[in-house]
């Protein structure tokens, strides 16, 4: 019966966010004729259905029912420099100037290079790609190719693309889409887990984010990391970090705060101010495969690699914007936020956590309702966070945004409070 009532307020939840929504409501019928899924995104469909954006700017998004709903998803963290941003926008101006698919070299890739190597000092030099996930696989085809062993370790919860998917939650033992590497799979900041993976197979690489993102923003152990790099040493293997999410939360990603330096490291999402981006790099002797000068056998072409309006974007983002403050101090923001959430839910006794580092943060729930029916009140009372309970906090949403995101949360932790305690109740009956 208690069951039934959490379900009770999410079907009206659902019924009002409905009625509110009737254009989003036509759109996705149509979309789901030719989309499966009504979105080519997996990740942005939610129940009953996802609103459709009209327009975005700043810390806004514009539905196509009227609605403005602050963003603090943050485009799962590609969007940190909000919607919009001029310095991206003079980028893509400067670009349209001088032609953009040149299917030929120009100076640009090279000052994006640059920079890139600058900023993240593990990177001795780098390759760009489209996304996250071709960086991943480039890596790992790297270290593989590298180290002539083509077991790869992974860890279970982690997500380097939707055909490198780890997720713990998703159930599925057959996974179709997965790149047919030798996978082991083992428990993230498991110790004992990892070394036996070491002692029992002849690994080729590691591949781990220094914080697992879509996972749900668990921060891997200074000593697992470490574990990790000494047993890759010993081994004789490569050590990939994914950093496409976390190197926004410390100037030269979260390697440098956790004093752990890969081999290779994988870049994406916010760097090229939220266009198609990716890029891989590392140490010279690994990258150097890529060096045709000197009869080496890997190749790596992709169309849009250097597609100037990207490399344009990243030389301004990094360059003009982009400043090691700026982003230590966003992350003293996401940490704030994030301790305040924690507090709200707390001290209702609600058996909910809020987990991250700096601007990237997550609320769990045992049972995934209690996330559904807050992301449903907040979407209602105009605050847009991830449908699963990610928050990434990006640069131009206020201080006054957040407040009011916290006062949202203490309204809805009190009513869900009141539902909690009756179905304690229900149970000790
Ligand atoms: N690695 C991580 C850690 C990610 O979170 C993602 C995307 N969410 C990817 C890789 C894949 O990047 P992309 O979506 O650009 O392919």
């Amino acid at each position: 019966m208690t069951t039934l009532s959490l379900d009770n307020i999410i079907e009206s939840m659902e019924s009002r966010y409905e009625a509110s929504r009737p254009r989003s409501a036509e759109l996705e019928i149509v979309a789901r004729r030719m989309i499966p899924g009504g979105t080519t995104r997996s990740i942005l469909s939610f129940a009953p259905f996802p609103f459709r954006v009209e327009r975005a700017f700043g810390s806004r998004l514009l539905d196509v029912d009227g609605h403005e709903l602050v963003d603090f998803c943050g485009d799962y963290t590609a969007g940190l420099l909000g919607h919009n941003p001029e310095v991206v926008r003079d980028a893509i101006r400067g670009a349209l100037e001088r032609g953009w698919a040149l299917g030929a070299t120009h100076a640009l890739e090279i000052d994006a290079a640059q920079l890139v190597c600058e900023r993240f000092p593990s990177i001795k030099s780098v390759r760009f790609t489209n996304s996250g996930t071709e960086a991943n696989l480039l890596a790992i085809g790297t270290a593989v190719h590298h180290t002539g062993r083509n077991t790869v370790v992974a860890f279970r919860g982690g997500f380097h693309g939707s055909v490198l998917d780890f997720d713990a939650n998703a159930g599925r033992e057959r996974f179709d889409l997965k790149v047919p590497h030798k996978f082991i799979v083992s428990d993230f900041n498991d110790i004992d887990g990892i070394r036996k993976a070491f002692a029992s197979n002849s690994v080729g690489c590691v591949i781990v984010e220094p914080m697992q993102g879509a996972g749900g923003c668990v921060p891997a152990t200074s000593d697992f990391l470490q574990v990790i790099r000494n047993l890759c040493d010993d081994a004789g293997a490569v050590l990939i970090f994914d950093e496409v999410m976390t190197s926004r939360l410390h100037p030269g990603g979260l390697q440098c705060q956790f004093g752990v330096v890969p081999d290779l490291t994988t870049l994406g999402k916010y760097l090229a101010g939220g266009l198609s981006f990716g890029a891989f790099g590392g140490r010279s002797e690994l990258m150097a495969h890529f060096n045709n000068r000197e009869g080496e056998q890997l190749r790596h072409s992709g169309t849009f690699n250097n597609n100037i309006f990207t490399m344009a974007a990243i030389i301004a983002v990094l360059r003009d914007y982009l400043t090691g403050d700026a982003l230590l101090s966003n992350s003293d923001r996401g940490n704030r936020l994030r301790e305040e959430l924690q507090r709200e839910l707390a001290s209702h006794s609600l058996p909910m956590s809020v987990t991250g580092m700096g601007s990237m943060l997550h609320v769990h729930a045992a049972d995934k309702r209690w996330v559904h029916w807050l992301f449903h009140f907040l979407l209602a009372d105009g605050h847009y966070i991830s449908p699963r309970g990610f928050v990434g906090l990006s640069f131009v949403v206020s201080d006054n945004d957040c407040a009011e995101l916290v006062s949202s949360v203490r309204e809805w932790a009190s009513r869900a409070a009141e539902m909690w305690h009756t179905v304690q109740l229900g149970m000790s009956q």
